[in-house]
């Protein structure tokens, strides 16, 4: 049953907060250390000032960066190439590891291979209709670049195009304008750094991913992955061929490429989130926008207002971690804590917080 969350009821109980608020709590045991009663006191004190609707103030909720993992790695490939179909993927699939496969609608083939490809598992993103250099695009071909891919993956492969690499990793305004539109994140190439925090906030059209080249050995890959690690950061792979030699840009070898996956697999159990350029972009930047999130205090109680732009992805759901004096409701209901994180949609644009103790084991 929902408990009448703004219910006058609910409140005379649990939310009079202008006189007693701390001996209310203190019977309740609820503030057992230091830390916990000063939170709590900021956060009654937000309440408490109930005429003062609308009124905007921090709040008290943390997001776990990369989806609760140490760091982050995306590997992307771009072009689709015939390696991708019969190397990387089946490798991929192999080790259940998520990637993201930025195809260019002129040079796609197979068709009905690339229809089978388990879209919860792989990512299909857009990497222009023609592969042209974008410096060289007319205004009008910058658009139909974008859109045209995005209506022929929607078509024929079902799959809405959401994130964009940029052809030969070349941005320009016009063509970065149309990708916004239609994306909500972008690949490029180096950008000044490739390793990126989570309390940084990047330009999210203009995503920095390191060149997979034929001549660089293993060894510098698992630094790469090692140096992510340690930095606790995301960093994108950009991959061509996989011993493509004649259609491939500086393919890697096989053997090279099936070497890589077994080091992210390994890093993997030791807390490495590998995922889709898609997933990590989607929820980094959920998370910004959580973070943004408004908490206005009203008569009723608080709640957390944010909005999702419209080329975001469903689905997206954030780990949060919440003070033990909250309870956490999307929707009318109680979110259940797994010690003290919160799954938080991001689809539900709030969250409701009330005070009393959470019932999250
Ligand atoms: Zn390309």
């Amino acid at each position: 049953m929902v408990p009448p969350l703004f219910g006058v009821q609910h409140f005379s109980n649990r939310l009079v907060i202008n006189r007693s608020w701390e001996q209310e709590f203190r019977a309740e045991k609820v503030l057992a250390a230091t830390r916990v009663l000063l939170a709590a006191a900021w956060f009654v004190a937000a309440l408490a000032a109930p005429c003062l609707a609308q009124e905007v103030h921090p709040i008290p909720l943390t997001v776990l960066p990369w989806n609760g993992h140490k760091a982050a790695v995306s590997l992307t490939f771009d072009d689709a190439l015939p390696s991708h179909l019969d190397v990387a993927m089946p490798e991929l699939q192999k080790r259940g590891l998520h990637a993201t496969f930025f195809v260019v609608i002129a040079k796609l083939q197979r068709l009905d291979e690339w229809k089978k490809l388990p879209s919860e598992a792989q990512e299909i993103g857009n990497h222009s209709v023609s592969h042209a250099r974008p410096a060289g695009m007319a205004p009008e071909q910058e658009g139909t670049e974008v859109e045209d891919a995005t209506h022929f993956l929607q078509g024929n492969l079902g799959v809405r195009a959401r994130t964009f690499a940029y052809p030969y990793s070349e941005i320009t305004p016009g063509l970065k304008d149309w990708v916004s539109r239609f994306c909500f994140a972008a690949r490029t190439g180096f950008t000044g750094n490739y390793y990126l925090a989570p309390d940084s906030t990047p330009d999210w059209y203009a995503i920095p991913g390191q060149l997979a080249k034929t001549q660089t050995p293993l060894s510098e890959y698992q630094g790469w992955v090692d140096k992510d690690v340690a930095a606790g950061t995301w960093t994108v792979f950009q991959i061509h061929g996989i011993g493509e030699a004649r259609v491939g840009y500086e393919p890697i070898a096989p053997q090279t490429f099936t070497a890589l996956l077994d080091y992210l697999k390994a890093k993997q159990a030791e807390g490495l989130w590998v995922a889709s350029f898609g997933e990590v972009a989607g929820y980094w930047r959920a998370q910004k926008i959580f973070e943004g999130g408004k908490l206005v205090t009203q008569a009723q109680g608080a709640v957390m207002r944010w909005d999702v732009p419209p080329q975001f992805p469903n689905g997206i759901v954030l780990k949060v971690k919440a003070p033990a004096y909250l309870r956490l409701y999307q929707g009318g209901r109680q979110l259940a804590a797994d010690n003290g994180v919160y799954s938080v949609a991001l689809d539900a644009k709030a969250l409701t917080l009330v005070l009393g103790e959470s019932d999250g084991k």
